[in-house]
Formats: structure tokens, sequence, C-alpha cells
């Protein structure tokens, strides 16, 4: 039902529109000659505008850019900033640590590890934790420790996750077996020798994958949020556990963004019982922080092996893990900014956004489709939603999302590049969440034309 040639005609000129509103980001990016891509990161170069907008300054819920537009940010860093940009108890940690008290990589430990710690396996069960500085790296070790623990050799993931730039996690299930995930730029060699692949809520699949008894750990989210939100089927997380306990795989659980769905992100909403658990971006604050907590029995175990060297150059670890400013801001952003009591007004917020896009659709007659995870939400160009990473993928829409993302943008709403997500943070309010939806709905009216009867809330 949506014309192409009217998408790409609306792209050009929100593109145009753009560059205007935009000189000062741009002559900073045309001036980067020193930076591979123009970009910090190279990720950084994906932008609908055809430029990265510069930060100025962000604060709360909102990101001022160079050009000093103020933008109600609902990207909020990919979840590294689900605290909210800056938060005051986390500032005052860091400036203390790196000030007044001094010392933010010392190679000796703070007394903030353990109360983290503690508080992580209050949220989450496992209860021996170490930390790292992305959850990339949270799961590389994880991975690693796996291996060292069953003595077996391969990795098991969904296909179209998303754990980091974990080699083994680079691997699609298509019609004609597994492959190394496309784009995959200079990996290791083909990534089927190391890991194997099953849809998303496909038990049969996991099962018959299970069954070659090479699997050392099935590395997951617990729902996909990373091509778009995919949410487990009645029965199938639990079906997981049992087949990863009746092979003797651990289960490794990333909840580095489904941490949206609570304080202990989807093991403590859902009851789930993992052996491993990673986390990243958001305990942080902003600062780079990761963590890995494993059951007390496999810690145990680990220990005991004498040949594995855990404490020199044995494959885990990195000079800055663990250091003290990214424990400081751990302690209080876990233990004063993502409370408990947080979650419950970001989700209501969620919720109010996901309503409120659910309308829109609805008005608009879209084959869309809009799926929540607590404190997140995310809509797809399917309806009805995907029940597996391959489905997910086959509704991206680059074109669509492009128009989207810019239109939004010109408008002050920062959605998250690479998704149509958006996430709520401390400070969001009521107001932030109307403004996209005001906004979003002028969008699909450009796009699809007047729909039938009036505008409905929002
Ligand atoms: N796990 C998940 C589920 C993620 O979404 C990501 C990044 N988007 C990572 C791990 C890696 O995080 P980082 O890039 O901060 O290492």
């Amino acid at each position: 039902m949506i014309d192409r040639a009217r998408v790409e005609g609306l792209l050009a000129v929100e593109r145009d529109r753009f560059a205007e509103r935009n000189p000062r980001s741009w002559a900073a990016f045309a001036a980067a000659d020193h930076l591979f891509g123009r970009v910090p990161m190279t990720w950084m170069a994906k932008s609908a505008g055809g430029f990265p907008l510069y930060l100025d300054g962000a604060s709360g819920a909102r990101v001022t850019d160079l050009d000093g537009h103020e933008l109600v940010d609902f990207c909020l860093g990919d979840t590294g900033a689900m605290a909210g940009h800056s938060p005051e108890p986390t500032v005052a940690a860091v400036a203390h640590r790196l000030g007044a008290a001094g010392g933010a990589t010392v190679m000796l430990p703070t007394e903030d590890a353990e109360v983290v710690a503690a508080e992580l396996t209050r949220r989450f069960g496992v209860s021996r934790w170490s930390f790292a500085l992305s959850a990339t790296d949270a799961n590389r070790w994880a991975l690693r420790l796996s291996r060292a623990l069953t003595g077996r050799p391969r990795v098991l993931v969904h296909s179209w996750c998303y754990h980091g730039s974990v080699d083994e996690a680079f691997i699609v299930a298509t019609p004609d077996g597994a492959r190394t995930r496309p784009g995959c730029a200079g990996g290791p060699g083909d990534v089927t020798g190391t890991s194997r692949v099953a849809e998303y809520n496909d038990r049969a699949g996991l099962e018959a994958e299970l069954a070659h008894g090479d699997v050392a750990a099935v590395l997951m989210e617990p729902a996909l949020t990373n091509i778009g939100i995919v949410l487990p089927e009645p029965g199938y997380l639990d079906g997981v556990r049992e087949l990863t306990r009746a092979v003797g795989a651990l289960l490794v659980i990333d909840e580095t963004h489904t941490i949206s769905a609570g304080p202990g992100g989807c093991t403590k909403a859902w009851g789930l019982d993992p052996d491993i658990v990673t986390l990243g971006k958001a305990i942080g604050g902003g600062i780079p922080a990761g963590a890995f907590g494993l059951s007390a029995d496999l810690a145990g175990r680990l220990t005991a092996f004498a040949e594995h060297d855990l404490i020199d150059a044995g494959g885990v670890g990195g000079t800055l893990a663990g250091n003290a400013l990214s424990l400081a801001a751990m302690r209080a952003t876990l233990s004063e900014v993502l409370t408990d009591e947080a979650f419950g007004p970001m989700i209501a917020l969620a919720d109010r956004y996901t309503a409120g896009v659910q309308a829109v659709i609805d008005r608009f007659g879209l084959p869309w489709s809009v799926t929540q995870l607590g404190a997140r939400s995310e809509y797809s160009f399917l309806r009805p939603a995907s029940r597996s990473g391959g489905d997910a993928a086959r509704a991206v829409d680059p074109l669509l999302e492009d128009y989207l993302h810019l239109f939004l943008v010109n408008r002050g709403v920062l959605l998250t590049p690479f998704h149509n997500m958006a996430l709520m943070c401390p400070a969001t309010t009521e107001a932030d969440v109307d403004v996209h939806l005001t906004v979003f709905d002028e969008a699909v009216q450009r796009l699809v034309g007047p729909a039938a009867g009036g505008r409905e809330g929002g």
C-alpha cells in the first residue's frame, strides 16, 4: 500500500531539510579528514540524512546538537544512556572517584565492586560476578568460560541475533542451512565451524542443533531486540532451559538490552534460570561498563581448574576491566538511578507510546506492528509481529526507515539508528511521548494520505 516513488520523493525533501537545518554538523563532518569514514567509529556513518548530527550536550531525555536544536531522545545511546544522560548521582560518583578520591585505573579493587556484584545478584540470581568494559567483552568471556567448563567447542545462537562484535555470533539460518552472516568483515573464517544456529521460537530446530552434542553454550537474548523486538512464544524459554540441561549445554542470557523489562531484566521478570548472565551499556549510566555473572557452582568448578590461567594470559580479561571509575558509575547508577522504583513509570510511558503508535497504525490501516518489552517499544513493517529473527529480517525496509527517522529528527525526535526503537529513561515525560506520536502521525499521513475518520488521541 506504500508507493515506493512517493517514499523516495518524501525522503529527498527531508534530506534537503536536514542539510539546511544542520550546517555546523555538516561542516564538522566535512572537515573530519583524519577519521576513518569521517566518524569516530565506523557505525556512526549510519545516518538517514547522509551525515551525522554532532553532539553539543545532553541531559536527561534531551540531546542538543551543534546547530542548537534540542531533540527528545528515545535512542538513549542505544541503551547506553537508559539511565538518562548524565544522571546526577552517577555524575557525582564519577566526579568523586576521578577528582576528590582520585584514581580511575590503578589495578586495585575498590569496595564498590562487591556492592555492585551483590546488587546484580539480587536482580539476576547468579551470584559470582566479573566486570568488563563492554557487553561484547562480557559475552566473549562468558563463551570462553563455557567452553572451558564443558570441554565442547561450539556456541549456539539465534538467527539474526546481535551480541556485539563476537565472532561466534555472526551466523544465520537460511533455507540452505547455516551461513556466516552477510557483511561480516574479516571474520576468522567460516562461522559454521565454531557455531550453530536456530531460529528463535523454533523448539524443534533448537533441539536438532543441540543433538549434535558439541554445544558448550546457548548465548541468547530472552527476547530478540536487535532485529526489531521478537517476543518469546509461550513455553519457548522453558523449552530452551529444558533442552540445554538435557544435553549439558550452558545457558548464557544476554540482558544488555532486555534489562528494559525490569530491574532484573527478563531473568527476573519471567523467572528464568540461566547459568550465566551478561550485561553492559545501561548499568554504567553512560560510563563504559560490562559484567558477567556465573552461578556459584560454575564459579567453583572454574576456580578448581588448575590448568586454566584465569589470573594471567588465559584469554579472559582486560587491563581496564573492573576499573574504579566504571565501578563507581555502576554503583551509583544501579543504587540511585535505575532502581526498582524507576522502572514502573518508564514502563508506563512505553505503554503510552505503544498504544499511541498502534492507534496510528490502525487508523491508517497499515500492515505494520508495534512490540513492547518493558520500557522499550519498536515498530516494524510487518503484521502480525515477527516470531523469529528470519521473519524480522525480511521486514527490514531501509528506505522507509530512513524516511521516518529523518522526518522525526527534522522535527526534534531522535530514534535509534539501525532500529525503529524508542526507549524510555527516568527523565522521559508523557509530553515527550506525545511529541513523538504527533510527529509520527504526520509522517505516516504524508506517506499514505489522510486516514478515514478523525485523529484519535496522541
Ligand atoms: N548484547 C546485546 C544484546 C547488544 O544489543 C549489544 C550491542 N547492541 C551488545 C551485546 C554489545 O554491546 P557493546 O557494543 O556495548 O559491547
